[in-house]
């Protein structure tokens, strides 16, 4: 009677054990959209950035307005960030980025960071970041005595690349930069990829319709793309928003690019929803049915804090907020 019980207990826990590794390889590789917006200051859609969740590592890409805020609300430490992704010099993608450094190094519940502050980029990130520290000084050395904060947390390790390639590699994860065209005028601008057990996730930065993404972004199982979107009228209203959406893609080009990558799923992050005094906004759902004049797949229009499971399937899950 006892060996049964022993024996049964045994195989409880050999399942339960078997469960908790199943669910933790089921959800080993997840993104969450913490910021889907543009320079926009709006309370429903904060700048951009996008966390990605892999083999116990918390990646982050781009930190735009609001990110530590989001962060916050996933019960997220700040100070838990392993490694900051940017892919060009817009505002909109950084200037969350001083708040993510200097609250993640100050005392819990935002973390207390005692190891340095590490930032890939292109060429150009080295620079701003050694600004970042010459402008903050005076909160750096006021802090350390009078907190007796670790100086090392402080601390910010700059990569700096040049051109497309692998950027990161660990426990497996490789994070892999490729040039992206967002503009003539704008560059450097990246897109980054992140391998990892067989599955992919691409994340498109901001980009026009770019040969360069497609090649880099086959075989993924999920791609997170900006868009912009502006009416016939608002386009013949102004050269203003012809200029503004020549920098972008738009969901027919959009539908090219995912009919030819073939992801498990597409989202649509960076939401460029032009307007004027006089011209509304078009409708959300005008990106959907602009992007299948050219794709038939799956297709989701992001929000802040929705999250996707990478496995063999894609899952979509929205937060409570
Ligand atoms: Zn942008
Ligand atoms: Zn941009």
């Amino acid at each position: 009677m006892h060996q049964l019980f022993l024996r049964s207990t045994r195989a409880l826990v050999v399942a339960l054990l078997l469960a908790f590794s199943l669910t933790a390889s089921a959800q080993d590789f997840r993104v969450t959209l913490l910021g889907t917006g543009d320079p926009i200051p709006r309370l429903d859609r904060f700048g951009p950035a996008t966390l990605v969740e892999v083999a116990g590592q918390e990646l982050l890409f781009d930190v735009g307005r609001g990110a530590s805020q989001r962060l916050v609300q996933m019960d997220i430490a700040l100070s838990a960030i392993d490694a900051v992704f940017i892919t060009h010099f817009h505002h909109d993608h950084l200037v969350g980025l001083p708040d993510l450094w200097m609250t993640g190094w100050i005392p819990p519940p935002f973390g207390r960071r005692s190891v340095p502050f590490e930032v890939w980029g292109p060429t150009g990130m080295e620079s701003l970041l050694n600004n970042l520290e010459d402008a903050f000084a005076l909160n750096t050395s006021i802090r350390i005595p009078d907190e007796l904060l670790p100086p090392e947390g402080i601390e910010i390790v700059a990569h700096e690349f040049d051109s497309d390639g692998v950027v990161y590699e660990k426990d497996g994860v490789k994070v892999t930069a490729f040039a992206v065209d967002h503009g003539a005028l704008i560059k450097p601008a990246y897109g980054y990829r992140i391998d990892y057990d067989g599955r992919a996730v691409v994340i498109s930065g901001d980009t026009r319709f770019d040969r360069n993404l497609i090649k880099a972004a086959k075989g993924a199982d999920l791609i997170i793309h900006e868009v912009a979107l502006a009416s016939e009228e608002l386009l013949n209203s102004s050269i203003q928003f012809q200029r503004i959406v020549a920098h972008h893609t738009t969901p027919e080009e959009a539908g090219i690019v995912f009919a030819e990558v073939n992801p498990k799923l597409a989202v649509y992050t960076h939401l460029v929803m032009l307007s004027s005094r006089h011209i509304p906004e078009a409708p959300l759902h005008t990106l959907i049915t602009r992007t299948r004049t050219n794709y038939d797949g799956p297709l989701v229009i992001g929000e802040d804090l929705m999250s996707f499971i990478v496995d063999d399937t894609v899952s979509v899950s929205r937060a409570a907020r």
